[in-house]
């Protein structure tokens, strides 16, 4: 999947991550400062109309098919709730220098954090991995922590990925729909670590949405950035539901995984999982 032109504009970009970290706030998917985002774009933009401060930074793994690629990233310690308020004060703009070792970081006057978010090496990695794999021009990526999942991955059954995603994936028709690969588990790991990186890299490859066991998700979308706002809504859903199961003493059934394949047949999703 690659995006046409004409392509969105800074701005909207901008605008887009305030409503997905918007969105998120609303599932309560990022409390405090938890959670970031950020987009990796291969279309030449001008960072300096919003973003007239520039200084060099080391990348933290060396990218260098990625020079020229620009990324918008949410800066460490700022609220995703916050970024459609005043998008500057909690966005940095990252442009890869030739080489792909180090990078121009553009940000504004507006500024409130130090540097970009700790988890940027997943992000930045996930990005890389899926760009030299697909080819895209466009990625997305989320790291978030909704609730229900976050507490099903405490729970030692739902820490087998064919468990949680048969258990899952049977409340609603969409979620096998719009996850047709599942969701991806990831077992503890220290946040920020070269281990969470290895592991969303290697996730991220075959699923669309990820669980960090004891922790949060990370998403990602080659369209949007509120497509994977959508896929964060569409796992923390379908948790609710198994969450509200377990609590009332499992009385739902979920649909059968006749059901779920007949849906799979008449929606043409190719998938695995029943
Ligand atoms: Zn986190």
């Amino acid at each position: 999947m690659t995006l046409e032109a004409p392509y969105p504009e800074l701005d909207d970009l901008l605008e887009m991550m305030g409503e997905a970290g918007r969105r998120l706030s609303d599932i309560e998917a990022t409390e405090g400062a938890a959670g970031n985002i950020s987009i990796c774009l291969r279309w030449p933009i001008e960072p300096r109309t919003r973003f007239p401060l520039v200084e060099e930074i080391a990348l933290p793994q060396a990218v260098p098919e990625l020079a020229g690629v620009s990324f918008l990233v949410s800066g460490s310690g700022r609220r995703l709730r916050e970024i459609i308020d005043e998008p500057t004060a909690s966005i940095a703009c990252i442009v890869v220098s030739e080489g792909g070792r180090t990078g121009k970081l553009y940000s504004s006057f507006h500024r409130r954090f130090e540097r970009v978010t700790s988890e940027f090496n997943s992000h930045l990695a996930v990005h890389y991995d899926q760009i030299l794999t697909s080819g895209t021009n466009f990625h997305a990526i989320i790291h978030a922590q909704p609730m229900h999942l976050t507490y099903l991955s405490h729970i030692p059954r739902y820490q087998d990925e064919a468990y949680l995603n048969t258990h899952l994936l049977r409340w609603q028709p969409e979620t096998i729909i719009n996850l047709p690969e599942g969701i991806g588990f990831i077992p503890f790991r220290l946040p920020g670590s070269p281990e969470l990186m290895v592991g969303n890299v290697e996730c991220l490859r075959t699923h669309r949405i990820v669980i960090w066991a004891k922790h949060g998700v990370m998403a990602r979308s080659d369209i949007s950035v509120k497509r994977a706002t959508d896929r964060v809504e569409y796992a923390e859903t379908a948790a609710k539901y198994e969450y509200l199961n377990l609590t009332t003493g499992e009385l739902g059934e979920g649909l059968s995984v006749e059901e779920i394949r007949s849906i799979c047949q008449t929606f043409e999703v190719q998938q695995n999982i029943f």
